[in-house]
């Protein structure tokens, strides 16, 4: 069965691997899935965006869908508004984190979550089969451009937040917008919110000049330094399309995101103990160490954004997290929302009048180690039903992958890519030498099953 959805959503290079007919295809496809409804459509800043807007929109139409363009956007406003404003579906076109040259194609249900993975195969069958539906001349849907409704977003976050508490301590607040579409919605919620509001990368510009759009300790440093030049009390980076944020503390150290969610974590069990909380398997362990001391549960899923909101939903779960910062607020919304984190964050802030870095510095501490072992395609199943059969631990888990526990509270996640020919290895313990030697070993266990695999492979042919 050829694939067109990966983890999230459609991704391609225009021109290179998907055509811009194949892009009018996919937007005749989506439109013959949801037949002559009302599409919210949206876009982030990339160079590419404008002439995919177009393709989909045209066969959207094509097909008798409506379509509503509300132009640039970040993803989480664009889902929020979905169902605020009574949508039948919802399409955003970004490539969230990827390089400039990607872009892709977001679609979400009329709950503005993305469609279940169930919806996508039907989608996939149109598109590859050419099932088209075309309407009639006299049915073919309109296009019209919406403007001013990023207001009902805005408002939708400051219900969560605790407006007066924060509004009094005056904040600082220095923000990446990685130059894309988050320019338009944190700065604003935090002005709201009584903070000195200060940018970088803040020039709307699909080259991405500032940094890769992908936020990491690494990609932001330059925000770490505007934040300690500052004097600032926190700083935040988002991703391309805005649905991730990445913390700096107020001495200028970036923090991964399963440091700042197990915060946020730690402070909502303390309000509703006993609550389930959801999270892919790759998660470190401060989480659970946080939901379990306060009676509480986790809920491990696969990795992917989208098997996280569907559990939420599933379960009735308030709350979800990912390590690279995503943070899902079932009141508000339970979608990844980088600008809802931010407020969350600042929620702790002014609740306990503590700098982030000592709020931080309370939680337990683990190392993880990454690393990569290359595995074509085509064997990424038969390598992982040997994992299966060899690895062992005091637990396995397979959700996702193989993971494996051992008795001083490491753990180690083998699991294929779902993007390239790789498997991903996560090693995580309480001390870096131990996460370390745990990831180099199963590196060579998974390198031995892998050519073992190969050979096995070439003897049956
Ligand atoms: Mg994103």
């Amino acid at each position: 069965m050829r694939r067109l959805f990966g983890t999230n959503g459609v991704r391609f290079i225009l021109g290179k691997t998907m055509s811009i007919s194949d892009i009018l295809r996919l937007g005749l496809a989506i439109g013959t899935f949801f037949k002559g409804k009302k599409c919210l459509m949206g876009r982030d800043v990339r160079l590419t965006g404008e002439a995919v807007a177009s393709a989909i929109s045209s066969g959207l139409m094509s097909t008798g869908c409506t379509v509503y363009d509300v132009g640039l956007i970040t993803t989480p406003a664009l889902q929020y508004l979905v169902r605020r404003l009574g949508f039948d579906f919802g399409v955003m076109i970004t490539a969230s984190h990827n390089p400039p040259e990607f872009n892709g194609v977001k679609v979400m249900d009329s709950d503005g979550v993305e469609i279940p993975r169930e919806k996508e195969v039907v989608i996939e069958d149109i598109y590859f089969r050419n099932k088209f539906e075309y309407a009639n001349w006299d049915k073919v849907g309109d296009y019209k451009v919406l403007q001013g409704v990023l207001d009902y977003y805005i408002e939708g976050v400051l219900e969560h937040a605790k407006i007066d508490e924060i509004t009094e301590r005056r904040f600082t607040v220095v923000v990446d917008p990685a130059n894309s579409v988050p320019v338009f919605t944190t700065p604003e919620v935090l002005k709201r919110l009584n903070c000195r509001v200060m940018t970088i990368n803040a020039n709307l510009d699909g080259d991405f000049p500032g940094r890769e759009p992908e936020p990491r300790p690494d990609t932001l440093r330059e925000l770490a330094e505007a934040v300690k030049t500052a004097g600032a009390d926190l700083g935040v980076g988002h991703d391309g399309d805005g649905d991730r944020a990445i913390f700096v503390d107020e001495e200028g150290t970036v923090h991964w995101g399963d440091r700042t969610g197990a915060l946020i974590v730690k402070f909502f069990m303390e309000e509703h103990p006993g609550e389930k909380i959801v999270t892919p398997v790759s998660t470190s362990k401060v989480v659970e160490d946080v939901v379990k001391k306060h009676g509480g549960e986790v809920v491990y899923t696969r990795v992917g954004s989208i098997n996280v909101s569907r559990k939420m939903m599933e379960i009735g779960a308030k709350l979800g997290l990912e390590e690279n910062g995503g943070i899902f607020y079932g009141p508000h919304h339970p979608v990844r929302d980088g600008t809802m984190a931010t407020v969350l964050i600042l929620n702790i802030m002014a609740k306990t009048g503590e700098e982030l870095s000592k709020l931080l510095s309370t939680l337990p501490r683990y190392h993880q180690f990454k690393l990569k072992v290359p595995c074509p395609e085509e064997l990424k199943e038969p390598v992982l039903k040997r994992l299966r059969e060899e690895v062992k631990g005091v637990k396995v888990e397979t959700i996702d992958g193989v993971k494996v526990w051992y008795s001083d509270g490491s753990w180690v996640l083998m699991r294929p890519s779902g993007t390239e020919p790789i498997y991903r290895i996560y090693g995580e313990a309480p001390d870096e030498d131990r996460a370390r030697e745990l990831s180099r070993k199963h590196e060579e266990l998974l390198r031995r099953i892998v050519e073992e695999v190969k050979e096995e492979v070439k003897e049956v042919k």
